[in-house]
């Protein structure tokens, strides 16, 4: 008999009965998709944890370890008295806690010393507090968002295990239907880049897989997801699962929130942090053009709220018939790859988001293995046969001549890019390519929002790549804190830049604004990320001439476009053709089925076509608003 068909009853009956009574268990609770077992001496079952791991073997359910809300130390108390348990050496510099949860957020440079030798420390903190610890290590640059989420999850820990709690009783209600007709509807993202939302359905549930915009547009029905769809029911919906922070994938979510949507977001950590950075930002700007967006900050804190998120390689309970599984997908922090297993062997999809096939200075290359995969959903932004990307050193050297040049003619280098991603990628090799002469040394200049994204990267050293991490761990160098690097702060810091000397700016698309730059012809604007049709990157990548665009007066004028334009394409976040080819042919088992999104028509349709006659596999390009029958 499946798990699943326990009631709850059932399963805090057989997990009772395998605690010791000593434990003194009050009570047992769903928290998300975990079973959180309340109890007045959580130590016993921290020390002795084969009792645990034993019953979750058993009930094959997460189990998490709660201390009962009626013997946790007075929050003032708990932070007086860590920092005695702990030896000074380990350098606390945060004490935060999560009543919610339990936890006490314990931020520490070594956080070896936290924990003690065989967790002796960590189990001091729990009987003598009886919170529990989650530690992580001090960041070298603090981040204001992780800051202000972690505030505000505290502020609202009611209204948290309220949330935790329902969408457990909703992920292990009795399943009704039995597993089958597995359904794929398209809701954005298809034959296109943006807007991405794939709507997977079985007789029993409803997953989301993102929730996009598309930036190149504005009119509604092809700049947000098409949630008007008749498969579309926000009210059945059971989780919403985000591949990465990109807000062509996550920048409509907030929306879901403002039509009453109460389920969970499933992502990994740094994801949920990057997103709501870009969220807010995404509202800001919007606000300063004068346009109304769809949502407010109210719903992006909503999602906040509602965000649960999970580690690369942890089986999670998402509805009554879904497990989800996330992967690292190579693209930015964070980026995941969405493995879901259907119905007890019936069925396993695998959702590529973004990835990157190849390793890069920031990550490690996409996971390719799984234990099993019937349907894979692969992007396609690069997959024609023009888009072939040449190496990395041949896309550094380049970089590093183009920026030389115009340096050498008195000019400034421009170079817009997403906040997340292809940013802390380029400040990786401006730092290194400086460092060993290879660059002329000139200020680089990087935009604040770059900055508090890049902040973001060095809280999760884990994620990154493995030079990176063992240079932030373990040299003691952050590269993202490189002395060539000053960040730009303040926008009245953007004119004396534009009007100074010869520098590198590294910046989000609205630094071109205001015109000066762009009318200057020893300047040189370096696109090193995908431009979507329809922005302002993509027309100047065009060899647009001249564009109206807003003075430091705030009026509109027009100006002309004469510095030069370089596109150097070896540094994406995305697989390119070959990439693309390599990664689906080398995934483990093999897929019996492609479906090929994420990309210009042509694109899509040229990586389907290659699978279809070269390799025999089924590859499929559906439109948006068409349905698939998976099994
Ligand atoms: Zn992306």
């Amino acid at each position: 008999m499946p798990a699943n068909s326990k009631t709850e009853g059932e399963i805090s009956q057989h997990i009772l009965e395998h605690i010791p009574k000593e434990a003194e268990v009050t009570r047992i609770e769903f928290e998300g998709p975990a079973l959180a077992v309340y109890t007045k001496k959580p130590e016993i079952l921290i020390e002795q944890s084969y009792i645990i791991a034993d019953i979750v073997n058993l009930i094959r359910k997460r189990i998490v370890v709660r201390s009962d809300p009626s013997v946790r130390l007075d929050e003032k108390d708990a932070e007086r008295i860590i920092p005695e348990i702990v030896s000074p050496e380990a350098e606390i510099t945060g004490i935060n806690f999560d009543p919610s949860l339990g936890e006490v957020i314990i931020e520490t440079k070594k956080p070896g010393l936290v924990i003690g030798k065989n967790g002796a420390v960590l189990q001091e903190i729990v009987r003598k507090t009886r919170w529990r610890p989650r530690i992580l290590r001090s960041p070298p640059i603090s981040s204001k968002i992780v800051a202000h989420m972690r505030h505000y999850l505290h502020s609202e820990s009611k209204e948290r295990e309220r949330i935790l709690r329902t969408v457990g009783e909703r992920i292990f209600r009795p399943a009704v239907h039995g597993a089958g007709d597995i359904r794929l509807t398209a809701l954005g993202g298809f034959r296109e880049v943006g807007r991405s939302a794939i709507l997977v359905q079985t007789r029993e549930s409803n997953v989301l897989l993102d929730c996009g915009i598309n930036p190149g547009s504005t009119n509604p029905l092809e700049a947000f997801p098409r949630l008007d769809a008749a498969q579309f029911d926000l009210d059945l919906l059971d989780a919403v699962v985000i591949s990465h922070a990109h807000l062509d994938h996550c920048g409509f979510l907030p929306f879901l929130f403002k039509y009453g949507y109460d389920g969970p977001v499933y992502c990994s950590a740094p994801t949920s942090n990057l997103m709501t950075l870009l969220q807010l930002d995404y509202l800001d700007v919007l606000s300063k053009q004068g346009l109304m967006p769809l949502y407010g900050q109210k719903d992006v804190r909503e999602t906040v709220l509602h965000t649960i998120p999970l580690r690369y390689g942890a089986v999670t309970d998402i509805a009554p018939d879904i497990r989800l599984t996330l992967h690292n997908s190579g693209h930015i922090l964070g980026s995941s790859l969405i493995h879901l297993h259907i119905g007890e062997g019936l069925h396993n999809v695998v959702y590529t988001g973004d990835y990157k096939y190849a390793p890069t200075m920031l990550l490690e290359p996409a996971v390719s293995m799984f234990p099993r995969v019937e349907t894979i959903i692969t992007e396609s932004t690069y997959g024609s046969p023009n888009d072939l990307m040449p190496s990395r050193i041949g896309a550094e050297e380049r970089l590093a001549s183009v920026i030389n040049e115009t340096l050498d003619r008195g000019g400034k280098v421009l170079i817009p890019v997403p906040a997340v991603g292809r940013a802390q990628e380029i400040m990786l090799i401006i730092d290194g390519y400086m460092r060993r002469g290879l660059l002329k040394e000139a200020p680089v200049f990087i935009e604040g929002m770059i900055s508090e994204a890049t902040a973001i990267h060095t809280a999760y050293p884990e994620y990154l790549a493995r030079g990176v991490r063992n240079s932030i761990l373990h040299g003691g160098i952050n590269p993202f804190q490189s002395d060539y690097f000053t960040i730009v702060e303040h926008p009245s810091a953007r004119e004396e830049i534009v009007e100074g000397e010869q520098s590198i700016i590294i910046a989000t698309s609205g630094m071109l604004e205001g015109g000066p730059l762009a009318q200057d012809k020893r300047n040189t604007i370096i696109f090193v990320s995908y431009q979507i049709e329809g922005t302002m990157g993509r027309r100047i990548q065009k060899g647009l001439t001249e564009t109206p665009m807003i003075n430091s007066e705030g009026k509109i004028e027009v100006v002309k476009v004469n510095l030069q334009v370089e596109s150097i394409e070896g540094f994406s976040g995305h697989s390119d053709r070959r990439q693309i080819i390599n990664y689906i042919r080398r995934v483990k088992p093999k897929p019996e089925r492609i479906i090929v999104v994420h990309g210009e028509k042509a694109k899509c349709m040229s990586v389907a076509n290659i699978f279809q006659r070269k390799y025999r596999v089924e590859a499929i390009v559906p439109e948006n608003l068409e349905t698939v029958k998976l099994r």
